[in-house]
């Protein structure tokens, strides 16, 4: 059982008694409120029942620890078995859910020592919690029985080294941001040349911006990852859909992942999420 889950342990919440009974509770929920109606509702239920999952399809094994498991990653041990499993259930077994960012450098299942079937990843560039992310942290949880949330940013990460006003000056044509950004990537930047209302941000980092792939500097750039990782952590605390208090609540840490050593270290909630100084 990994710190949080003891942390968070409810009453009434563990392995053996914390199943999320789709076929009588969210159905019963649902069209008592007026949401679904009963018809609907019966349709809901027999296509969860068609599905044969035993109600403790997911469960974890005890021991599991993904802190544990990074350091052994880190030490280099092989932990995800990359051959095809076999059939399993749709539920993460783990019950967790992980928001990455999509480097290339960062192997999510590896690091953490999961396997097929334990965990929801999510992935964007920065694995900032978009509104595309929280859509499907919200689908995980409800429907899908996770109960942690792991945020993982990471160091050297290309996020640290644009604005959005930047891109977007690029993207439109700006000369100067066009020599700028090709600078920056090393790459030359061919402006498209055109505006567009999508995507409407690209969630850079906020903070001084530095060059792409920069070495950690605890001073500087790993600030301005613990910055977005907490504002992520803020957001999915005060959503209104997803719970992070009672008996189906759900945990959430956030940790910056780092390159060169293949560990994760935890970023301190809560705390400054950004400074213009
Ligand atoms: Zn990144």
């Amino acid at each position: 059982m990994s710190n949080s889950r003891k942390e968070h342990a409810v009453e009434g919440l563990d392995s053996k008694h914390d199943d999320i009974h789709v076929h009588d509770h969210e159905s019963c929920c649902l069209s008592r409120r007026g949401f679904i109606g009963g018809t609907v509702a019966a349709a809901v239920v027999g296509t969860l029942g068609g599905l044969g999952l035993p109600e403790t399809a997911w469960a974890a094994g005890d021991d599991y620890d993904y802190l544990k498991a990074n350091k052994d990653y880190a030490a280099k041990k092989a932990l995800h078995k990359a051959t095809y499993p076999g059939p399993k259930p749709i539920r993460p077994a783990k019950r967790m859910a992980v928001v990455a960012c999509m480097d290339a450098r960062l192997d999510v299942e590896d690091m953490l020592g999961v396997q097929t079937g334990d965990a929801h990843v999510i992935r964007n560039a920065g694995g900032v919690v978009t509104e595309d992310a929280l859509r499907s942290l919200v689908i995980s949880h409800h429907l899908l029985n996770t109960r942690e949330f792991i945020l993982i940013h990471h160091t050297r990460c290309g996020m640290l080294a644009f604005t959005d006003d930047l891109l977007k000056a690029g993207l439109e044509g700006d000369p100067k941001a066009v020599e700028l950004l090709s600078k920056a990537t090393g790459r030359t930047f061919v402006s498209p040349n055109a505006s567009a209302t999508s995507p409407a941000e690209f969630h850079a980092f906020r903070g001084q911006i530095e060059a792409v792939d920069a070495p950690k500097d605890k001073l500087t750039n790993v600030e301005r990852l613990n910055w977005d990782v907490r504002r992520g952590i803020s957001r999915i605390m005060n959503h209104p859909w997803i719970p992070t208090k009672g008996p189906d609540a759900v945990s959430v840490r956030g940790f910056i992942y780092d390159v060169d050593t293949g560990l994760l270290e935890e970023v301190s909630y809560p705390g400054s999420m950004g400074s213009f100084g």
